[in-house]
């Protein structure tokens, strides 16, 4: 997975984009910097390529079967998901030329303004992308803070797009097998938040920019989370009512509020089950999950702050030789198929409902004893 992040398309346009940072939605003082550049970072290079590159990293992990999976995969898979990465720059020309001749964007999509929230279009749209791509999505504004540090995106509101990873797959983790269903996703999402963004514009008139669901200018599971899709879990990823952890995010940037907001809070409560849970931490093979998530960046709108679940520096070794590794997403209960969220909700609310009972008994007879 090294050497995926900042692609050359992504850095021409940050390049193009940099003179006109300051109207465009750029990256805060506490933005992160975006995950798979650790891989290229001196502190990765100097702690983990001690043991040779990462190709004979795998050879040593795997064999020559392992390496003759992985060609396997790239074949399939990697030839099309850079191409779905350069689309995405590509597909911003007339925006960008526009940019550089004008000085700033002339807001297009503003006649839809005139009708919001046009359930419509978002019912439309919502079906479009399912039945097209197995898309499902949400809608919500970009806080600045979940722009990756020294990125810069072209519009302020975000269709937050999630689509699943087998189940059959992703429980062959961390084998090539899962990193295969890991990569085929990545493709096809990418794939589908192009074609979509494509359909907005050619017939809604909407200017939108399509971000790749691997690496990317944007923090996408907090970005999810605040479009109400999910929350995140201890390890870091984002759980949805659909597919647990199986998924993966990619969003499209459009420039006006034209649909209502999905944000909710309906799925917090997760948090408070996956502090008795703690599977996937018991799980890691690295022990690369914090006990407590730490707090990275506060103060943001909606969701009010992000938090680090895992090492990176023990992860992603790790994730890097298996080439996705994906235990923790395996094993995680709300992975395992249709309906599991239902089932530990309810599980969830009658055990709360009994602690509650419990202690408003306590706290009667407590009255009680003591008047
Ligand atoms: S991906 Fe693997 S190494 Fe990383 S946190 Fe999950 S189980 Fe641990
Ligand atoms: S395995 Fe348990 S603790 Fe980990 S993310 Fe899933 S529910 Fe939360």
């Amino acid at each position: 997975m090294a050497g995926t992040s900042g692609s050359k398309a992504e850095k021409q346009f940050l390049k193009r984009v940099k003179p006109y940072r300051d109207q465009l939605v750029k990256d805060h003082v506490d933005s992160p910097q975006e995950g798979f550049q650790y891989f290229e970072s001196k502190e990765y290079q100097t702690d983990h390529r001690a043991g040779g590159s990462i190709m004979s990293q795998k050879i040593k992990a795997g064999g020559l079967k392992g390496i003759l999976g992985l060609l396997k995969i790239f074949t399939k898979h990697m030839v099309k998901m850079r191409k779905g990465i350069n689309v995405c720059f590509e597909d911003l020309e007339p925006y960008l030329v526009e940019l550089e001749n004008k000085g700033a964007l002339i807001n297009k999509s503003s006649p839809l303004l005139e009708t919001y929230p046009n359930v419509e279009l978002w019912e439309t749209l919502q079906t479009y992308a399912y039945e097209h791509y197995g898309v499902r999505m949400g809608f919500t504004e970009v806080p600045e803070q979940l722009v990756f540090k020294d990125k810069t995106i072209l519009f302020r509101y975000a269709i937050v797009c999630i689509q699943e990873m087998q189940k059959s797959e992703i429980d062959c983790a961390p084998k090539l097998k899962a990193s295969a269903e890991v990569m085929r996703v990545y493709k096809e999402l990418g794939i589908a938040v192009n074609e979509i963004a494509k359909w907005l514009r050619e017939n809604y008139n909407i200017q939108c920019q399509s971000n790749h669901p691997l690496g990317g200018l944007v923090n996408t599971t907090p970005l999810a989370g605040k479009a109400g899709l999910g929350w995140q879990g201890s390890n870091g990823l984002l759980i949805t009512p659909w597919y647990g952890q199986r998924q993966r995010i990619a969003p499209i940037f459009i420039e006006n509020k034209i649909f209502s907001y999905t944000d909710n809070d309906d799925h917090r409560w997760i948090e408070s089950f996956c502090s008795q849970c703690r599977r996937c931490e018991r799980a890691c093979p690295v022990g690369a999950i914090y006990h407590e998530k730490q707090v990275s960046a506060s103060n943001i709108s909606g969701i009010g702050e992000t938090r680090t679940c895992i090492d990176r520096s023990k992860c992603f070794p790790q994730f890097n030789s298996t080439m996705g590794c994906g235990i923790c997403m395996k094993v995680c209960p709300f992975s395992q198929g249709e309906g599991s969220y239902e089932k530990i909700k309810k599980a969830y609310d009658k055990k709360t409902a009994k602690t509650a009972t419990h202690e408003r008994l306590i706290s009667k007879n407590g009255q009680l004893d003591n008047p």
